[in-house]
């Protein structure tokens, strides 16, 4: 290679990329607040900055109190950086564990470097540092399931990183170098700022995507959410569902009964604590593949792929029991309430969403015809309604 690996040279790059990334998270801090994490990673990165700019220093004339300074600040960058990793993933900034593992890696670094062990120093800050970063590594490794592909690849660029500075560790010892008065230069040194500089761009980069994809996964929630009973609404129904569905496929459609006179006696916050429970209800009696809506005011619907008609109907007959059996308190007195619901099942061939929703629908219809606290079902496919009444 012609142009050889320069130490100034990558030590300046490392403080610049530090220095932009802070910058940059810093910024995304401000337009979103409530991610405090990103304030976490930009004071982590100021720290390291400085940390680089007072160990250039510390290069030119070696003075103890200059390199303490330089590592502890370094040793401090690494632990908050990796508390907002951290905070990242659990949503609280692990004070205790911030205190105790600056204290455990700067006392053992701090003390050789005051009493002219210098070379020991180094070898302490690069322990220090390796057991940040596998630590940072390990907590990534922990959160994997949010997204697999830049969680894995944060983690093995925070283990490299913490890699390369027990390498420079392993030479200082395997070379016996307890007391140095230069900064030791080797391959593995240079390899280490080296390794630094990339993982800092690239964990920064993938860092940011990372925030970047939850806020949009919850924003994406947020949209297909019903605020009130917190499952789907009936946007979020008509995404999930494919319009053409195979059989065995059933659907039901709920309707509190005389739901207005709920409002109406016991005001609109026991109507709202009504509906709450019942889409409670209906959460608990679903399986996973199940598709539970509430479609509007207090009309719900349950998608149940996967069930046959007489399935359905028990599943419906329970929840309107277990509906009726519950009794709420007002200001206005006890309540019960009841629900009526429609059942639409289709056992063989195909049907369609929406004709299977009418379907249910016009069931539901007759379930409050015939005197409501009921349940009706029809089959798709056959020309009559079966108006099973349970
Ligand atoms: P039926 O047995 O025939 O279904 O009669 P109902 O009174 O339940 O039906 P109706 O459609 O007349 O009344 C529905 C009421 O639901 C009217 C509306 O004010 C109320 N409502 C709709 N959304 C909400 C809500 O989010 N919270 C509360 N508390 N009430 C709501
Ligand atoms: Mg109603
Ligand atoms: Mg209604």
């Amino acid at each position: 290679m012609a142009v050889p690996l320069d130490y100034n040279s990558l030590l300046v790059a490392i403080g610049f990329s530090s220095a932009g990334l802070a910058l940059t998270f810093f910024t995304s801090w401000l337009v979103a607040k409530t991610e405090r994490f990103l304030m976490t990673w930009s004071v982590g990165l100021m720290l390291i900055m400085v940390a680089t700019l007072i160990y250039a220093a510390f290069l030119q004339d070696f003075v103890p109190i200059l390199g303490a300074t330089a590592f502890s600040l370094l040793l401090m960058g690494l632990v908050v950086v990796m508390a907002a990793g951290r905070q990242f993933r659990t949503g609280v900034l692990p004070v205790r564990a911030m205190a105790v593992s600056a204290a455990l890696s700067i006392a053992p670094m701090a003390v050789p470097m005051l009493t002219g062990y210098i070379g020991i120093a180094f070898i302490a800050l690069n322990l220090g540092a390796t057991a940040i970063l596998f630590a940072t590594a390990w907590d990534y490794w922990l959160g994997r399931a949010e997204a697999r592909t830049p969680i894995l690849l944060l983690a093995v660029l925070y283990a490299l990183t913490g890699v390369s500075f027990a390498a420079c560790a392993v030479v200082l010892i395997a070379e016996r170098q307890w007391i140095i008065h230069e900064a030791p230069v080797n391959w593995v040194e240079n390899l280490n700022l080296a390794v630094s500089l990339a993982s800092t761009a690239g964990i920064g980069a993938l860092s940011l995507a990372l925030n970047q994809s939850r806020l949009a996964r919850g924003h994406k929630l947020d949209a297909e959410t019903d605020a009130l009973t917190g499952l789907f609404n009936r946007r979020a129904l008509f995404g999930k569902v494919p319009g053409d569905l195979a059989a065995p496929i059933a659907a039901i459609v709920f309707d509190v009964d005389q739901f207005k006179r709920v409002n109406d006696v016991h005001g609109h916050q026991a109507g709202d604590e009504v509906l709450r429970v019942f889409g409670d209800l209906l959460a608990a009696n679903t399986r996973r593949s199940d598709v539970a809506a509430r479609l509007g005011g207090e009309e719900f619907a349950l998608i149940l792929p996967a069930t046959s008609l007489d399935e359905a109907l028990l599943i419906a007959e329970r929840i309107r029991m277990r509906f009726a059996r519950h009794g709420f308190t007002s200001e206005a007195g006890a309540l019960t309430c009841t629900v009526s619901a429609g059942v639409a099942g289709c056992d063989t061939g195909r049907t369609g969403r929406d004709e299977m929703l009418r379907a249910a629908d016009a069931a539901l219809y007759s379930a409050k015809q015939s005197g409501r606290n009921r349940v009706v079902s029809t089959v798709i496919g056959a020309d009559q309604d079966v108006g099973r009444v349970a």
